[in-house]
């Protein structure tokens, strides 16, 4: 339902958490965090209001500067931690708003190849399937490509790397997304509210678009995969 991406400096997790209780007005019913810590995925999750995953968060601290924050609302799978995003494997992690259609035909797929899911969600199915690229030998952008050009439905994605600690990579097919420009940081948004506090600078990407996000910036692509500029705009908004 609203996802928050951050390339920071300090620990990623409080910015997260405020971009996250910006998108809180849009309804949720579960919601987590995922950060890069020395080459290793680490996250908190919670069932429920933000309270409770401010929570998780202070009985165990996150570290690390890059990461990716989910308000969920469920559409397949219950509304449980298990099932809150961010979902992943050691390799990767994901959060996406809306729905991947063709989620069963890519589970069972992903399953014959050995891919084992956690979850009952449908958005573990693109996690599942950018790590199979990756154990197969692609590089995040080659692997993230290949699974984008699988998935039917409507999608905002964020996915994060375990070996890659400045990178994040989003796409947008009929829910929205947003790239926002810091001093040395870089922000993903599912709104342009959810980084008012951060920048006024930002980018939105267009229908089926998605986006690579280094610390020093940020390289679009259009649904054939061609590069594209998407032209920074000052927002309005503020804190
Ligand atoms: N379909 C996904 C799920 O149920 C995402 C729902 C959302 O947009 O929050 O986990």
């Amino acid at each position: 339902c609203g996802i928050v991406g951050v390339i920071g400096k300090d620990a990623a997790a409080p910015l997260l958490l405020d971009g996250l209780s910006r998108l809180a007005y849009r309804g949720y019913d579960s919601a987590g965090i995922a950060t890069l810590v020395n080459g290793k995925i680490d996250r908190r999750r919670a069932e429920g209001k933000l309270r409770n995953l401010a929570g998780a968060l202070e009985a165990r601290k996150l570290d690390g500067a890059t990461g990716i924050g989910h308000t969920r609302w469920a559409t397949h799978g219950a509304p449980t931690e298990a099932n809150a995003h961010p979902h992943g494997t050691d390799r990767v992690a994901v959060v996406h708003n809306g729905i991947i259609e063709n989620h069963a035909a890519l589970r069972t797929e992903l399953e014959a190849e050995g891919q084992v899911f956690l979850t009952e969600t449908d958005t573990e199915t693109v996690a599942q399937l950018v790590d199979l690229h990756l154990a197969r030998g692609m590089a995040p952008i080659e692997a993230a490509a290949a699974t984008f050009r699988k998935l039917e439905g409507a999608y905002a994605l964020a996915l994060i790397f375990a070996d890659h600690p400045e990178l994040i990579i989003g796409a947008q097919r009929g829910a929205p997304l947003a790239v926002g420009y810091g001093e040395d940081e870089m922000y993903l948004g599912s709104d342009a509210l959810a980084l008012a506090p951060l920048t006024r600078r930002i980018a939105y990407l267009q229908d089926g678009d998605w986006v690579i996000v280094s610390r020093t910036g940020a390289e679009f692509r259009d649904e054939a995969d061609r590069k594209v500029e998407r032209e920074i705009k000052l927002t309005r908004l503020t804190g």
